[in-house]
């Protein structure tokens, strides 16, 4: 699939969620350079369901081939919008300039609604993801009722990450075909420019983000990258639900990746794993020495500028560390340099490895996420599934997911955490960790509680039906 991130993750298993409690999905994307090498690789053709489109909306047409296939391990038919000028590129979203890239979904999204037309597919509702499809609930907003496909159809729209809103000049607004009226602040116009996002957030029916506190903190000026302003008023329709995991791909009892496997109630196969991590690592394996691992991007949203102040203070009281990860160089150089100077408790991996990664989760006993933002986040749920207790900063989806310890609430707590981004308090939710991993029976049932959630996309899917629910109603 085409896939930079956790937008790829969603669109990819949420339909097959969807489709197995019932609902009848079809997924429309871009036929990307990168989907055409996907498919071509997997030995799968797709075919053509009708010869080449012209679409048409105000001065603008584009020539448009609808190929049918289904999403890889499903079949949930999945319609591919072939171009090649406007979709056959090198890199998935980087676009020659703002207008270019506003004229490509406009493409896309007035593809989907004639491919619904040609195809005779009359949706319930049309669920639009991030900026790039934001114009969905535009276009249903500004008339397509009259359209036998559309005729009942609601929409939902999900913010996945808030930061890429989709801004050009206010020149692209005569590319997206729409009445003037929708020229406003009431529509796309956001102080001059044209913000796609603020057009799908005003016009959907229903607008969800990826977790329930990312949902509140973007509609607070820290958080809300200029529309918490537009968030609030939406409030009444805008909620937040917790990404799912592939939790057949991340199960410590089976995962390929691990020399060794383990459960909730039998935790042991969990010491060979961290073993052979050390091993790998070229540190010595002590079962009585907290092992801290990361894994992620290395940039500041991460906030590692947080950690690298503190990384050699954390080793030299009594911990071994392991870290997997790129990024900026600066954050690179400084562990680097941490582990230079730490050669028996610090090692640094440079670049991206799944099955390390995998590895890591299984092998590691806490694991360090001290992010300024996380609108969902993955790792901790990974880490979570694998017994690997989480330090994280308590901002976005990681406030929804990890319970912190503290010192009293063993029947629920699953990790440790703190609040304001500063690298005292890292260090402190990090050593009381450290102390924790001392005594076994706590620490047990730490790792139980954390095994114990459920983080499918069966959950977050029956969340989904709720809000379609209400799009509908
Ligand atoms: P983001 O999408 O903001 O980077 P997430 O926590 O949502 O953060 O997802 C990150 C995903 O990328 C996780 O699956 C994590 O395991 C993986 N990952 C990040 N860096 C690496 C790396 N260097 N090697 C292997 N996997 C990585």
């Amino acid at each position: 699939m085409a896939k930079t991130g956790g937008l790829g993750d969603v669109s990819g298993s949420l339909p097959k969620e969807l489709a197995r409690l019932g609902h009848d999905v079809t997924v429309f994307m871009p036929y990307y350079r990168q989907a055409r090498e996907y498919f071509a690789a997997q030995g799968i053709e797709p075919e053509p369901v009708i010869p080449t489109t012209w679409i048409g909306w105000a001065a603008w047409t584009a020539d448009v081939t609808f190929l049918r296939t289904v999403l890889p391990g499903s079949d949930v038919p999945l319609i591919l919008v072939a171009n090649d000028y406007y979709f056959d590129r090198e890199q998935i979203y980087t676009s020659l300039d703002p207008i270019d890239a506003v004229q490509r979904y406009a493409v896309f999204c007035r593809a989907v609604i004639a491919g619904c037309e040609i195809l005779g597919i009359q949706p319930d509702v049309l669920h639009a993801h991030d900026w790039h499809t934001a114009l969905l609930p535009v276009y249903l907003h500004s008339g397509l009722q009259a359209s036998t496909s559309f005729r009942s159809t609601r929409s939902v729209y999900t913010i996945h990450n808030l930061a890429y809103q989709g801004v050009a000049g206010s020149a692209a607004f005569n590319v997206l075909g729409l009445h003037s009226r929708y020229w406003s602040s009431d529509g796309l116009e956001h102080f001059g420019q044209v913000n796609l996002m603020k057009g799908g957030i005003i016009f959907a029916d229903q607008v969800t983000t990826v977790s329930p506190n990312y949902a509140r903190e973007v509609q607070t000026p820290a958080h809300g990258a200029g529309l918490d302003g537009v968030l609030r008023a939406v409030a009444y329709k805008f909620t937040g639900i917790l990404n799912g995991i592939d939790i057949e791909e991340w199960d410590p009892a089976s995962d390929p990746h691990l020399p060794s496997h383990y459960e909730a109630y039998d935790l042991r196969g969990k010491a060979a794993i961290k073993k052979a991590l050390a091993g790998d690592a070229e540190l010595k394996y002590d079962s009585k020495t907290p092992l801290i691992g990361v894994v992620s991007r290395l940039v500041e949203q991460k906030g590692f500028q947080l950690l690298l102040p503190i990384l050699g203070k954390l080793l030299k009281a009594g911990a071994q560390a392991v870290i997997l990860g790129s990024g900026d160089r600066a954050y690179e150089e400084g562990f680097m340099q941490v582990a230079e100077h730490h050669p028996e408790t610090c090692r640094v991996w440079l670049g991206f490895d799944n099955a390390l990664a995998h590895l890591m989760y299984g092998g590691c006993d806490l694991l360090l996420m001290p992010s300024m933002y996380e609108p969902c986040g993955l790792n901790q749920m990974y880490s979570l599934r694998y017994g690997t207790l989480p330090v994280v900063r308590l901002t976005g989806g990681l406030a929804d997911t990890v319970i912190p310890y503290d010192g009293t609430n063993e029947e629920l707590a699953n990790g440790f955490g703190f609040t304001a981004p500063s690298s005292e308090e890292l260090y402190f939710a990090t050593w009381i960790g450290m102390l924790s991993y001392k005594e076994a029976k706590l620490w047990k049932k730490l790792q139980r509680n954390g095994m114990a959630a459920d983080f499918s996309w069966a959950r977050s899917a029956r969340h989904y039906e709720e809000v379609y629910a209400r799009a509908v109603t």
